[in-house]
């Protein structure tokens, strides 16, 4: 006797509904999507019981006809693709044909729509997703859905939805992606007859401004990139706007908003050291691409897509971000206190004492040689000459060690407390990248060769990282199986011990598990940073002190070490007074 039976029609469609409607706010999306696509205008979305009660989408796009009206219920059915191959050309949001399906698998229906051809518009009620009634009725041309009593027949997953504040915000968060990526619609969004958005078509930013707060405007900076056929664009926020959660990253692949942990890592990786560990900058970000280089078809939500090339794109967003950041003069930014612009004091000073030419004030000019301009000038001139404006008396200049760790520097009327190690990480990872750049390491040659010896899976990775190795100044030599020579480690440096370095790359690399020849020379650089020293930290002499904190404020990056730990801290007279 046969126990396998077809599923009846309703149970089939439950089970299919589940994958793309998850709560409520998967069918506020879908309909959205397919008023986009329906070429609206105007888009109102009003929801009910954080849309457990019902969701309403009224659009003025083109409208169905009758025919059309009934059969859009229907599993697959779409009318936005004939054959397999136009999967590959999708510039529509919906393609699949089973969004209307799933939500009447999944809610009571009320259809009203009505096209600029026909005279009379018509309504359908639908019921566990059969058709209970259907009228002719005067509308507007456009279309609008109910979706009410929503998962009315599947009490599991109604028990299943968060409370209304979860459900609204996860409605706000797709209404706000689809406003995002469409500026030139009218949006708005009304919860329990309270209008929570009111979207006038705009650009970019304005839409931006007017979903988010008005104070935005100043931490945007734009990003606009062309890679031949790829291009990203839209805007990043800076740096020190980033918070601690999450919740304002978006990226949009030819206009669909996309989950994407790889591509919102390159993002991340851009901001490295601009940023405290676990903030999160602001980024809305569109690219652009052939629609046969991404496949839009691997999930039922169509929030994820495969690119042919996922790397080349990390790659491309990862340099347009970190160019605007650059561009706009965020990295470095040297930023105390408006009263107190440290940068222009230090090149100021050095170009009173002849060492630099005027070029290096130009602000555009990022790449300016700081490290030289300061390795020109005596270290011990350097620190008198930089506050030597602020008027202060010889012993209110003097840095003072605290612990092994601190440094303590006045500066008018703030009081600075450097994290010795940490100032060290930034200036050696900033000295050894720019050495490695500009492929000239500086190696001091070791009196006595060391060989090291690996397993034979650690040897694979010095293989692998071997030039990032190099880059940054170590001579190194394969030498017969699974063993190497370090003839010379790089310069400017108090002791070190070359083979635990060496071993600390391989633990890195083995946890970090990258590919990307940068990244792992990014994972080279911090990891010697934290191993390498330029000074031993205890009783450092008045000459040290002052050459960490001028060296530090060569860097491109003064605020933070590599790993986004803060440099130093600056306590203002207000502060201190309150301490008392
Ligand atoms: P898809 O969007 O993947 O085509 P849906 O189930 O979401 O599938 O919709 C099925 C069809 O119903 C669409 O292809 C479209 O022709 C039609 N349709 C849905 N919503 C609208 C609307 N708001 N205006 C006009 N036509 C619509
Ligand atoms: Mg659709």
């Amino acid at each position: 006797m046969s126990t396998i039976k077809q599923l009846p029609k309703s149970v089939a469609n439950q089970i299919a509904a589940g994958e793309v409607i998850q709560r409520p706010s998967s069918i506020v999306k879908e309909l959205i999507e397919n008023s986009i696509d329906a070429k609206a205008r105007n888009i109102k979305v009003i929801i009910q019981d954080a849309g457990k009660q019902s969701i309403t989408v009224v659009d003025d796009g083109v409208g169905m006809s009758q025919e059309d009206s009934r059969k859009c219920f229907m599993r697959h059915s779409t009318s936005k693709l004939n054959k397999a191959e136009d999967l590959f050309k999708i510039k529509t949001m919906g393609f699949r044909g089973e969004a209307l399906a799933s939500v009447a698998a999944v809610a009571e229906i009320i259809l009203r729509t009505k096209t600029n051809k026909e005279k009379i518009g018509h309504e359908l009620k639908l019921k566990d997703s059969n058709l209970v009634e259907q009228n002719q009725i005067n509308t507007q041309v456009g279309t609008t859905i109910i979706a009410k009593n929503l998962f009315f027949s599947i009490p599991a997953r109604r028990n299943f939805l968060k409370s209304n504040n979860v459900e609204l915000r996860h409605i706000i968060d797709e209404f706000i992606r689809c406003a995002l990526s469409h500026c030139e619609i009218n949006f708005t969004l009304t919860n329990e007859k309270s209008e929570i958005y009111n979207l006038k078509s705009s650009n970019l930013t304005k839409r931006i401004l007017s979903i988010f707060k008005k104070s935005y405007e100043k931490q945007l900076i734009s990003c606009d990139e062309k890679f031949g056929a790829i291009s990203v664009s839209g805007f990043i926020g800076k740096p020190e706007n980033s918070k601690k959660t999450r919740g304002e990253q978006f990226i949009f692949v030819n206009n669909r908003f996309i989950k994407n942990s790889y591509l919102n890592h390159a993002i991340i990786k851009s901001y490295e050291g601009l940023i405290e560990e676990k903030k999160y900058p602001f980024y809305i970000l569109f690219i652009k691409i052939n629609t046969d280089l991404v496949d839009v078809n691997i999930h039922p939500t169509k929030t994820e897509v495969k690119f042919e090339d996922e790397r080349l794109i990390y790659s491309l967003i990862n340099s347009s971000v970190k160019k605007s950041l650059e561009k706009f003069n965020v990295s470095p930014s040297i930023n105390f206190d408006a009263d107190i612009n440290f940068a222009e004091k230090v090149v100021t000073q050095y170009d009173k004492i002849g060492k630099i030419n005027n070029d290096v004030l130009s602000h555009s000019n990022k790449k300016r040689n700081w490290e030289e301009i300061f390795e020109n000038v005596k270290i011990e001139n350097s620190a008198r000459e930089l506050f030597e404006n602020q008027n202060l008396t010889e012993n209110e200049n003097k840095p003072v060690q605290f612990l092994d760790t601190f440094i303590f520097k006045q500066l008018g009327n703030k009081l600075l407390i450097f994290n010795h190690n940490n100032c060290q990480q930034r200036i050696l990872y900033e000295k050894y990248e720019k050495n490695s750049l500009n492929s000239y390491a500086n190696t001091q040659q070791n009196l006595f060769p060391q060989y090291v010896e690996f397993s034979s899976s650690d040897f694979e990775i010095i293989k692998e990282i071997l030039d990032e190795i190099r880059s940054i100044g170590f001579s190194i030599e394969i030498f017969g199986k699974n063993s190497i020579v370090i003839n010379g480690i790089p310069t400017g440096l108090d002791d070190i011990n070359e083979k635990e370095i060496i071993e600390s790359f391989i633990e890195e690399i083995k946890k970090n598990n990258v590919d990307l020849k940068s990244e792992k020379k990014d994972i080279i650089l911090k990891s010697f940073s934290k191993k390498a020293r330029i000074t031993n930290s205890k009783n450092l002499s008045l000459e040290e002190m002052n050459s960490i904190i001028d060296r530090l404020f060569a860097c491109k990056n003064t605020k933070y070490s590599p790993d986004g730990k803060q440099n130093y801290i600056e306590l203002g007279i207000e502060k201190v007074e309150k301490l008392f």
